[in-house]
């Protein structure tokens, strides 16, 4: 029998309609005789509100938190009003959603009586969006009669200890899905898994970062040997660029994994940029579907990519980026500078976007996210101090208003003329290119603009993915 994981996001599971939909996608496939796994997000927003419900616990505003707590009580209980009839069912979920929150309430008041917030105790608050929402789906698809239970991710997914970003004890995570997850399907049961948490291993919440519950849809897929990966959102598919941005954004019928993880680590929402790590080697397909558009194919994801007779296939942006350029005559020829000033960004707990090197070797820059920039700075200063003081490094300077926008397509790699068209097509809009770097896997490259030309950078590379034009 086939297994199928299917992970469900924010919007999929945010209202009662959307809910509905998600057991109806679910009563079919299993209708078709597949076993499912089925990985939740959080309602909409909630995650936000939880983490907003820290932030005021720790400043002290008790009745800030005790209001979240109270909303979250209010939408919850609706929807579970709207999914279920009054019975066991009802009464079971209504109390298991109460206790949760009454765990949220009283960690929040530990939160405010300490005065700050650790990692850890933000991951145990933020963790119940996904822990709520589990329970309700869970009890929406047995209202509807399927065998479904909720799991918290944590029994099976096994990180370790770095609270807001964690990362998978793989061996562990593996022989816990096989030895506990699989025998619940067997039963016949429709596991309903928290996404975005884990736990390490004496049973801490722990959460995979923002977006992550495509990746734990991942890692439930790959151990589980699904025969494929949905990932189920609110648009139909991984498109051309992000639709907000242009609303002449097309559905991409299939990209690799490569392409995709080069849009989803330059941006483009739709997918977390780790969600292909557990997939890629075992080559289980994934797609991304729309959950209110369920007869849409959406978009494949698999080893091979597609060519396209488009120079490019998709264009993203990210925003709130800082530039760092480390620069001196002395630097020519020293060894160990970039080197150092990577291992000092790191420290700084900065991860780096793009890095570009001219050939002279005077000058580096690289890309970081601007909420690290400072931090990172300091880092790199203190560690080349000496330089700085010598004069072999004259600065570190920043720039904190520009964007990187990246433009993405298989069809570069080999192909002569693509970089070229792609800067035509900047100059011919004025957009001034700040620095510049092909990505190793040659299927992406990434350029840093002003902030205010990325929408003008966007649309007009964005043209260029939808325009089929032969690359002469
Ligand atoms: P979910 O809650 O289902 O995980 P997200 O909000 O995280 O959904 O991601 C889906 C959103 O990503 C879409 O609504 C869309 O606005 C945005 N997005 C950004 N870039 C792209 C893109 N290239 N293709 C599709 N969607 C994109
Ligand atoms: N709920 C989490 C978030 O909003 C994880 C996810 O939705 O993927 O970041
Ligand atoms: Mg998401």
């Amino acid at each position: 029998m086939k297994t199928l994981t299917m992970k469900f996001g924010g919007t999929s599971v945010g209202s009662p309609e959307a809910i509905s939909g998600v057991v109806n996608i679910v009563g079919e496939e299993l209708a078709r005789g597949s076993h499912v796994i089925v990985v939740v997000s959080a309602m909409s927003g909630v995650t936000d509100q939880l983490i907003t419900s820290v932030r005021e616990a720790a400043a002290g505003n008790r009745w800030a938190y005790l209001s979240c707590s109270q909303k979250l009580r209010d939408r919850h209980n609706e929807v579970i009003h709207l999914l279920t009839v009054p019975g066991k069912n009802r009464t079971d979920v209504l109390n298991e959603v109460e206790l949760l929150l009454s765990q949220h309430a009283e960690l929040c008041s530990a939160v405010n009586i300490l005065g700050e917030a650790t990692a850890r105790i933000s991951d145990a608050i933020v963790a119940f969006g996904e822990r709520l929402s589990s329970r309700i789906v869970a009890a929406a698809m047995r209202h509807a009669r399927i065998n479904a239970r909720a799991f918290d991710a944590g029994q099976f997914l096994v990180t370790d200890d770095r609270f807001g970003n964690a990362t998978p004890n793989w061996e562990e995570t593996e022989r816990r899905i096989r030895e506990n997850l699989l025998p619940v399907l067997e039963q016949g049961i429709v596991p309903v898994i928290t996404g975005f948490i884990g736990a390490t291993p004496d049973g801490q919440f722990t959460t995979l970062g923002r977006g992550g519950s495509d990746y734990s849809g991942a890692i439930f897929a790959a151990y589980s040997d699904s025969e494929e990966l949905i990932i189920w959102t609110d648009v139909d598919g991984v498109m051309t660029t992000d639709p907000r941005i242009d609303r002449r954004a097309r559905v991409l019928p299939s990209i690799s994994y490569t392409e995709v993880g080069e849009l989803a680590f330059y941006g483009a929402k739709v997918l977390h940029p780790k969600t292909v790590q557990p997939i890629l080697n075992r080559g289980i397909p994934m797609r991304v579907r729309n959950t209110f558009n369920p007869s849409h194919p959406g978009t494949l994801i698999s080893q091979v990519a597609e060519p396209t007779d488009t120079v490019i296939k998709a264009v993203t942006s990210v925003r709130n980026v800082s530039l760092v350029t480390v620069s001196g005559k002395g630097m020519i020829g020293v060894p160990g500078i970039a080197g150092r000033t990577f291992l000092a960004t790191a420290k700084a707990g900065a991860n780096i976007l793009m890095i570009s090197q001219a050939s002279s070797e005077q000058s580096f820059c690289f890309v970081v996210l601007n909420d690290v920039v400072n931090e990172a700075k300091q880092y790199i200063e203190e560690e080349l101090a000496k330089e700085i003081a010598r004069r072999d490094v004259d600065s570190i300077d920043l720039m904190t208003k520009v964007s990187v926008v990246t433009v993405v397509g298989a069809g570069m790699r080999g192909t002569p003329g693509v970089a070229g068209r792609v800067f035509t097509t900047l100059g011919n809009n004025n957009v001034n290119v700040i620095a510049i770097a092909q990505g190793a896997s040659e299927c992406s490259i990434s350029f840093v603009v002003d902030e205010l030309h990325l929408e003008r950078t966007v649309l007009s590379l964005h043209d260029l993915a939808l325009e089929a034009v032969p690359v002469a």
